[in-house]
């Protein structure tokens, strides 16, 4: 694989291609999951080569990406080593060892974002501080170190109680509702107890949730792709509409929350900031991603830049893209994966066959956004796509694809 890479190392450790592309710098990604594997195909596009470090030999981004690294993004050593072989470092995933990076960083290595932002975001307790001092509108929080300090938070705060764990967090799974005083230790043992490191924050009954890319370039020019509105189902982003269908104030108002979270935050790169609407036109701020989202798969098909492309643009210090949307309205449904032989993985073959015949659907592995001239039009094909009754819904026309 490494004879395969043409790169060449330098003297200070960063490496250069031998083939010129859009750009010379050899982008290397912590993660080789899907936001790893998009990424390496908008880096196709414009010859820049990407290089890859993740545990799993056969990784979404393997195939896509010009070499990788099979090894732990979690440790110092094959981080460091990973590091010699590229001109810029940067993740997919935030769940990587953060002070292996500011380590790096004092060696001269460059890693966009910075490893201060990672280290933030990775603790959501940490990143509630974070924000809280910056003066972000948040739901009200409080860490949790036994029983008593977490019935202290049901006081405060009330029931339901979220609570969540600080570190290792996604799609939900870091977090249990206690919906009572007598659901806490239910709900702490759920999350593997009070030892993992835990917090509460105050149940926010919001009317939307709304997310916002955020792409901040080497250079320090900022700025927001359209506000969207994210559905979870089962805490896992499942429908994203773009644009929000909210006032110009909210909109203006999100998209202030959002440019303030990431300017207090160090390095290039897309940032996606997580926001609840509430019933009182409050906007707060739930928690960011330092890295391409899935609120933000749907700009592949309906933006003038997608977020792939910004985020590499922004990374390797190019010109930041348009981030407006070249068609009116959007959707991305997110097809939940099941694995082969579960009953749902025909239900999803179904549905990416039925996809394939709706006018201004692409289907994406994993993902499926849904572009047309008005909201409305968007949402009629996407309804037409799930109905049950749908003809010429047979599984064998449905591409090959990966469902994980
Ligand atoms: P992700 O996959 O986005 O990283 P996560 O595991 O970090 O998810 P959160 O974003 O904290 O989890 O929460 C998941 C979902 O749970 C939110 O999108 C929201 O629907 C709900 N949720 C989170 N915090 C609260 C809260 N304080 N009050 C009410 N609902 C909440
Ligand atoms: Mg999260
Ligand atoms: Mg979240």
């Amino acid at each position: 694989c490494r004879a395969s890479l043409e790169i060449q190392e330098s003297s200070s450790g960063g490496a250069n291609l031998q083939v010129h592309g859009v750009s010379h710098t050899v982008v290397g990604v912590l993660g080789g999951g899907q936001l790893g594997r998009m990424l390496c195909e908008a880096a196709s596009q414009m010859a820049i080569k990407v290089i890859i470090l993740d545990p799993l030999e056969d990784c979404p981004a393997s195939k896509l990406c010009h070499y990788h690294m099979v090894g732990s993004y979690d440790d110092s050593a094959t981080v460091e080593e990973f590091a010699k072989r590229c001109g810029v470092l940067t993740v997919e995933i935030e769940h990587v060892d953060a002070a292996t990076l500011e380590k790096l960083e004092k060696q001269g290595v460059d890693c966009q974002p910075k490893a201060s932002a990672l280290r933030i975001i990775q603790d959501k307790y940490l990143q509630k501080v974070h924000f809280s001092r910056h003066g972000i509108p948040l739901p009200k929080f409080m860490q949790i170190d036994d029983l008593e300090s977490a019935k202290r938070a049901g006081d405060l705060f009330g029931y339901p109680l979220m609570i969540k764990s600080k570190r290792l967090a996604y799609d939900g799974r870091g977090n249990a509702v206690a919906k009572s005083e007598d659901e806490i230790s239910l709900a702490v043992n759920a999350l593997g107890g009070y030892a993992r490191g835990l917090y509460v924050e105050k149940w926010t009954s919001f009317v939307k949730e709304l997310s916002v890319i955020v792409v901040r370039g080497r250079d320090n020019t900022m700025l927001c792709y359209p506000v969207v509105e994210t559905i979870h189902r089962e805490n896992i982003c499942h429908i994203v509409k773009s644009p929000a269908n909210v006032s110009w104030k909210i909109l203006k108002l999100a998209t202030d929350v959002a440019q303030k979270a990431v300017s207090s935050l160090e390095g290039a790169g897309v940032f996606a900031v997580e926001l609840f609407l509430t019933a009182d036109g409050q906007v707060l701020l739930n928690e960011v991603a330092p890295r391409p989202h899935n609120s933000g798969h749907h700009t592949i098909e309906s933006c003038l830049t997608s977020q792939f492309e910004q985020h590499l643009r922004a990374v390797v210090g190019l010109p930041l893209g348009d981030p407006s949307m070249k068609t009116p309205a959007a959707i991305m449904y997110n097809i939940l994966g099941e694995d082969e032989g579960e009953p749902g993985f025909l239900l999803a073959n179904q549905l990416i066959g039925r996809a394939l015949r709706i006018p201004g659907a692409s289907v994406h592995w994993y993902d499926k956004p849904v572009i047309g001239p008005s909201m409305g039009i968007v949402e009629a094909r996407l309804k037409s796509m799930l109905r049950e009754d749908s003809k010429n819904d047979q599984p064998e026309a449905a591409p090959r694809v990966g469902i994980i």
